[in-house]
């Protein structure tokens, strides 16, 4: 270990731990095998500032004494990194006071890890992927470390509500009523207004009506999926005029869904007696007679259904995705080229291949047909001119012969007002297509953001592995989620409470 004296050399590496070489009278450097490599600071030595005694003022103490302490520091390479300040530690003349000089490297006197560290962890926490466990390893620090800073430094607040408001859920504890936290967002900003820890009737009440009046007047639209309790909650605490919206992707949702049920209740028989065919062509074939003229005819037989149906089970297998489609989408344009198709043994395209879907059953063709109708109510440029196709459609499939198309009647009727309100544009925008030109366009409310906004929850969740305090959950969500999410230098707030030994499940 060399003594170094500072030279030029010396001066940036000051800089980078973040202190101006004028303040520091000099220093040891090593790097040590601890762990990985670790560079070590020994020694140092801040300048002599005499700082007058906090405790009378007087401007001539002396040096009473030094100490040496350990800080840990980021800024250097290897996380195991210190650095070692020889702490001058003085003595008032005069009322006999003793006192230390300022530690520039942390925060709080008492602390015995750098600032740079404590600012690095907050920065690291930004990212989703980041655990308290991940940064605690990071960081060569212990997790309650990582989730004490946490607590102090970061507090998210309540954005203040803008025109238009989304609420989601989004699945998180396990299961049951608590399972989902319940997310608000600004729809055009895009920015989390909120994470509420359930989405209970008598919470959410509860809830806006601790947001001020004016704020909740100024709302204009909030979009939800198809949960009553939102409408419910939303009607009880928003003024009259706000207008509730269905959010379109789960509308369709639950159409792809009852579709789906369609599908499934079409393949079951099929597949079924496919199996049923298979299992007597094979008994006849291991028949002794099997050869005669009259069992080979049969087999014959049993072997033209068995195709017919495999063929038809393939198809609703394979490109059941086509019942969910918009059925005028280009790819089932007629003139498009055909591909072969080993299975159906036919050069096909999507027009054809969807041809043969429908003819397999009549059902399939009314969902198909329904999908269609969908897609025109919302090409509609408002809910006033939406309402007729809404109430046609719903007609219709009250008289539908199929069981799910009139259970999805019931849910377009129960939803009607706010489905109509979801076709209400709530603002113009200009969009300058490759060519040049511009088109005017229509916003609408919409969730498609929360869905996004999940994708992030949940991989903030999967990497958490459990957690019990919700409080934190929220403030490290709306942390990572909000763009302009800043810590407080200092640490100014209270740590939240922790169970005792949470932290061991808690990686949070
Ligand atoms: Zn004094």
């Amino acid at each position: 270990m060399e003594r170094k004296r500072l030279d030029d050399n010396r001066l940036s590496f000051l800089d980078a731990i973040g202190i101006p070489p004028a303040r520091v009278d000099a220093y040891d450097l090593s790097y040590e095998k601890t762990g990985g490599l670790a560079t070590v600071i020994h020694r140092l030595t801040l300048t002599d500032l005499r700082p007058s005694c906090p405790n009378c003022g007087c401007l001539t103490p002396r040096i009473h004494s030094y100490t040496d302490k350990r800080i840990k520091h980021t800024s250097l390479s290897g996380k195991h990194s210190q650095l070692y300040l020889h702490h001058r530690r003085y003595i008032c003349p005069q009322c006999r006071k003793t006192y230390y000089e300022h530690n520039p490297f942390v925060i709080r006197a008492s602390q015995k890890i750098s600032k740079d560290v404590v600012y690095s962890i907050l920065d690291s926490l930004r990212e989703p992927s980041t655990t308290f466990s991940s940064a605690a390893e990071d960081y060569g620090v212990s997790v309650t470390t990582v989730m004490n800073i946490f607590d102090t430094h970061v507090r998210m607040t309540r954005s203040v509500l803008g025109e238009y408001l989304s609420i989601d859920e989004n699945h998180c504890f396990g299961r049951g009523a608590d399972a989902y936290v319940c997310v608000l967002l600004d729809f055009r900003t895009q920015e989390p207004i909120d994470i509420l820890p359930n989405r209970h009737k008598d919470e959410l009440i509860r809830y806006f009506r601790s947001i001020p009046w004016e704020e909740r007047n100024r709302v204009k639209a909030v979009c939800i999926d198809m949960y009553p309790i939102y409408r419910d909650a939303v009607r009880v605490t928003f003024p009259e005029d706000v207008k509730v919206c269905v959010d379109h992707f789960h509308l369709i949702k639950e159409f792809t869904q009852q579709a789906d049920e369609v599908r499934l209740s079409v393949m079951r028989p099929i597949y079924r007696e496919l199996q049923r065919l298979r299992r007597e062509k094979r008994k006849l074939e291991c028949l002794p007679d099997a050869g005669t003229a009259a069992n080979r005819e049969h087999i014959q037989t049993l072997d033209v259904e068995v195709q017919k149906h495999s063929r038809s089970y393939y198809l609703l297998k394979k490109f059941h995705w086509m019942i969910f489609k918009d059925p005028n989408d280009e790819i089932f344009d007629p003139g498009r080229g055909k591909k072969y198709n080993p299975s159906l043994e036919r050069y096909m395209n999507f027009h054809e291949i969807r041809e043969a879907l429908c003819n397999i059953s009549p059902v399939l063709c009314e969902v198909i047909n329904v999908r269609g109708r969908l897609v025109e109510l919302y090409k509609c440029p408002s809910g006033e001119e939406g309402s007729e196709k809404l109430y046609e459609l719903i007609g219709d499939l009250r008289h539908s012969g199929i069981q799910e198309m009139r259970h999805f009647a019931g849910t377009l009727e129960r939803w009607s007002l706010e489905i109509l309100n979801s076709l209400d544009s709530i603002e113009r925008y200009y969009e300058v297509q490759k060519d040049g030109g511009v088109l005017i366009r229509d916003r609408r409310i919409h969730n498609g953001i929360i869905e996004r906004k999940n994708r992030v929850i949940k991989l903030v969740e999967n990497t958490g592995n459990g957690y019990q305090n919700f409080d934190r959950f929220r403030n490290r969500l709306l942390y990572v989620l909000r763009k302009q999410a800043a810590y407080a230098a200092d640490p100014v707030y209270e740590s939240l409470k922790i169970p005792a030994d949470s932290w061991k499940k808690e990686k949070w």
